[in-house]
């Protein structure tokens, strides 16, 4: 959030206590490891199941520290949303390569860090193009995500980033990494972290670096995986290629049966948040198809993805159509009160 070149930080600890504060987290995983007679597993993080993901994310960078951030992550099995300070990548493209050489997804965080709010949209629009550019040139990754020097927002600043396609992400856990938090207060802040949810970090801190094994660790005991952070709902989602996790069994077959020439469509529900959930589809049958869904009010579908949607009179009523996306399609539903409620599928058509 706040550029790591600016403000007083709280020394770090001396060297030969947090050399002595890792030896003993180690010492207690082999304990545990040797206690319940795993062998050493070499992805721990990959090997763990998965029942949500959360999107960690490094702000400020790229840094002189980078690499020793990237090998971190690296060998803890992490995948990290990096917030990069424009001028920082132009100054240091080698680095912003490097973040996506080893896995991790780069992202727009600002030219220069400065207090986006009281600029002009035109200034805006400027920054956040140029900053773009940087990154794409730099990495070859155009970036879809933003996020606002110091968490700063306002209309205009959303409305030039969406233009410029990118979605804002802010965050749901401050780490407190850039306030001179210590090791333990860092896992404990990240230890807050839910499915879906996102956790503010910085690149440039050595007591974020140390806190990356506990925290993973502290995942992993409760089945949440680092994923990426979805450029259409600002959510933490399975990486790209990953199947998303099933965390509700699925409806048997709220299917219709096709009387010729249609298709059988199948819903599961991969991730279900406090206020809202999301509903995967997969037909079979057709390549090309029109399903219709309907959801119980108070409930409301907030997004789409992967087809083309329109809706009745009353607007609880969908009708998706494929759109050359493949046979998935998914929505997420607000809650709105009512949390047990699932669409229902009323039809699926070929063609
Ligand atoms: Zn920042």
């Amino acid at each position: 959030m706040f550029a790591s070149i600016s403000g007083p930080r709280r020394p770090s600890p001396p060297r030969a206590a947090r050399h002595a504060r890792r030896l003993a987290v180690l010492a207690t995983a082999a304990v545990a490891l040797a206690a319940t007679g795993l062998a050493v597993a070499a992805t721990p993080s990959s090997a763990a199941a998965c029942n949500g993901y959360v999107g960690l994310t490094f702000d400020d960078g790229p840094t002189g520290s980078t690499g020793a951030l990237l090998s971190v992550l690296r060998a803890n099995n992490v995948r990290a949303t990096m917030f990069n300070v424009g001028q920082n990548v132009q100054g240091n493209p080698s680095a912003a390569r490097a973040q996506v050489d080893a896995g991790m997804w780069v992202a727009n965080h600002s030219w220069n860090h400065a207090h986006m709010t009281s600029m002009s949209q035109s200034q805006m629009q400027s920054d956040l193009s140029q900053t773009n550019s940087a990154i794409q040139s730099a990495t070859g990754v155009r970036p879809q995500l933003f996020r606002p020097p110091y968490g700063e927002t306002n209309s205009t600043l959303q409305s030039v980033a969406s233009s410029l396609g990118l979605r804002q992400v802010i965050w749901d856990v401050d780490s407190q990494d850039w306030n001179g938090a210590s090791v333990s207060q860092i896992v404990s802040n990240a230890s807050r972290l839910q499915a879906g949810q996102v956790i503010l970090m910085h690149d440039g801190i050595q007591n974020t670096r140390d806190a990356i094994p506990q925290i993973m660790a502290n995942l992993n005991s409760r089945g949440l995986c680092p994923g990426m952070i979805s450029p259409s709902t600002g959510r933490a989602v399975a990486p790209d290629g990953t199947p998303p996790p099933t965390t509700a069994p699925p409806t048997g077959s709220p299917t219709t049966p096709p009387p010729g020439g249609g298709c059988t469509a199948t819903a599961t529900f991969p991730n279900v948040w406090g206020d809202r959930y999301n509903t995967s589809v997969t037909v079979q049958g057709a390549s090309t198809w029109t399903v219709v869904v309907a959801v119980t009010a108070p409930q409301r579908i907030s997004t789409t993805w992967n087809g083309t949607p329109s809706w009745d009179s009353t607007g609880y009523v969908m009708t998706m159509r494929s759109n050359g996306s493949g046979n998935t399609f998914g929505f997420t539903t607000m809650t709105n009160g009512n949390s047990s409620a699932r669409p229902q599928i009323r039809s699926c058509t070929a063609g």
